[in-house]
């Protein structure tokens, strides 16, 4: 299998020449594209609008990749599920899948692993292993989205919130953006797509170089450097001024509302200064702020504030008229909320 082409990698121009080598016509790539982006077939032959003979020249030169499915997870608390898929290296990534009354949602992993290290996160405590390439980010959407047909259901929503840095992975991540978005495929728009992200400046410059106005999701956590520098290590890199810097670009030109995502972590990070420092952030933009309770992680030695703390910094910051939201945690039972996906082989040495 590892000389085939792996279709699922391959874009249309590159369809068009395989289609050609089995004697098919160019226009019928097309077709070849529909079939694997928009129905989703796991095996070649399902393709009924090609000949028998094109399907037995397609199967011996290329393949429909898969990822497995080692064990499924449901919340008893809001049916939020938690999949585990193991790559063909044996990597294992986590993917969420968030129901709505509106809306489904699918939380996808970019990376296996983290470089990025965040002091809080279990995705963080872990090896980096590798980015993921094309196939193994659109399976993970296909493989749960053929499960909610069968609920007479579909993926609405895409959020990038799973394991990994996602503008780490930039080329893939955009190829994917785009393959997602593609009317010949899932069609799901791109302002139904949000990318979260610690703040990788290079990354968000190549959202707007591609004009990809998706859904940013700043993971900010901590509104001062030294703080930041504390949790988050990259911020060394792309400290809040530069990084604020260019999301006033992204929100001129995307015109996009920005979501702050912030963990609440008790002694740390719930301070009248804290406050005043998301209140001079935030006031030149058209901004949400999540507050997030955090999710407690084996191992990690930051702890859940108490509600009475969690209310009251929720109520200064609403009197400061900051658009804040205090975000529950789907999926908390199941560790699927957020920071707290890992590897399988670590949650269980
Ligand atoms: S929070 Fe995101 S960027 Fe930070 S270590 Fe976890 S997965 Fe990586």
């Amino acid at each position: 299998m590892n000389n085939k082409f792996n279709l699922l990698n391959l874009d249309i121009n590159q369809l068009e020449k395989i289609a050609v080598d089995i004697k098919l016509k160019p226009f019928q790539a097309k077709q070849i594209y529909k079939w694997l982006h928009e129905k989703m077939i796991r095996q070649i032959d399902e393709i009924t609008n090609i000949s028998k003979e094109s399907r037995t020249l397609l199967s011996e030169i290329a393949y429909i990749p898969y990822i497995e499915l080692k064990k499924r997870e449901i919340s008893k608390i809001d049916r939020t599920e938690k999949f585990l898929f193991e790559l063909n290296d044996k990597n294992t990534i986590e993917t969420v899948l968030l129901r709505h009354k509106d809306r489904n949602t699918i939380c996808v992993s970019t990376q296996a692993g983290c470089p990025v290290k965040c002091a809080f996160c279990a995705t963080g405590q872990g090896t980096f292993h590798r980015n993921l390439d094309l196939s193994e980010i659109l399976n993970q959407v296909y493989i749960v989205n053929r499960r909610l047909s069968k609920e007479n259901t579909n993926i609405t929503n895409i959020v990038f919130m799973g394991m990994g840095e996602p503008l780490l992975n930039i080329d893939t991540l955009i190829e994917s953006i785009n393959t997602f978005s593609s009317e010949d495929g899932i069609n799901i728009s791109k302002r139904k797509i949000t990318i979260s992200t610690c703040g990788i400046i290079p990354g968000i410059e190549r959202l707007l170089e591609n004009h990809l106005p998706v859904e940013l999701a700043i993971s900010l956590h901590a509104a001062d450097d030294f703080k930041r520098n504390g949790i988050i290590p990259i911020n060394k890199t792309y400290p809040i001024d530069d990084l604020l810097f260019s999301l006033k670009n992204y929100q001129r030109l995307t015109k996009r509302r920005i979501s702050f995502e912030y963990i609440l972590i008790d002694d740390f990070n719930l301070f009248p200064e804290d406050v005043n420092n998301l209140r001079t952030i935030l006031k030149d933009y058209d901004h949400v702020l999540n507050l997030i309770p955090y999710n407690e992680v084996e191992g990690v030695p930051f702890k859940r504030p108490p509600e009475n703390k969690i209310n009251n910094f929720f109520n200064s910051l609403k009197r400061y008229g900051i658009n804040v939201t205090l975000r529950r945690e789907k999926g908390s039972d199941i560790s699927g909320a957020c920071g707290q996906l890992k590897e399988k082989n670590r949650s269980e040495s």
